[in-house]
């Protein structure tokens, strides 16, 4: 797990990117750090926002589809599969959970035990071997149900 950790630490964009063939524009660059600096889960309208703040002159369809290419490349991840709706992160913080707001959209991450021994009782039930396990679950935050009810 350690070990993992440290292999997703801060890859090199430049080297990656070059050695599938892509140029480390100016834009990708910015997109990259806009995600890294923020803490958190991004919508990829947050992300275009900042980078116009900053004078960066691109359109929102860039800012996902440089996204999309980030994570390809495993420089970045994504939550809420459900493609309209992604929120992106730096990648490097080892295996870990979502729950995602229906409503605003909101990611929460978490990690926990109990998955850990729900991974290994799957690999005994099926003689499995599990390479990759996300839990993505959906429902309401708090500030959402109370908006909801009040
Ligand atoms: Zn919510
Ligand atoms: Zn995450």
């Amino acid at each position: 797990m350690a070990a993992a950790r440290s292999q997703l630490a801060t890859p090199n964009a430049k080297r990656l990117l070059r050695s599938s063939g892509r140029r480390f524009t100016r834009q990708r660059e910015a997109i990259l750090k806009i995600i890294r600096e923020q803490p958190g889960h991004l919508g990829a309208d947050e992300v275009f926002q900042i980078a116009r703040q900053r004078g960066h002159r691109v359109s929102l369809s860039t800012v996902y589809r440089t996204l999309e290419l980030l994570r390809e490349q495993g420089l970045v991840e994504a939550a809420n599969l459900q493609q309209d709706h992604r929120h992106f992160k730096a990648a490097g913080d080892g295996e870990h959970h979502h729950l995602v707001c229906t409503s605003c959209e909101k990611v929460i991450e978490f990690s926990s035990p109990h998955i850990e021994r729900l991974k290994q009782s799957l690999e005994e039930d099926h003689n499995f071997t599990i390479s990759n396990l996300e839990l993505e679950v959906g429902g309401v935050c708090t500030k959402c149900a109370n908006a909801a009810s009040g």
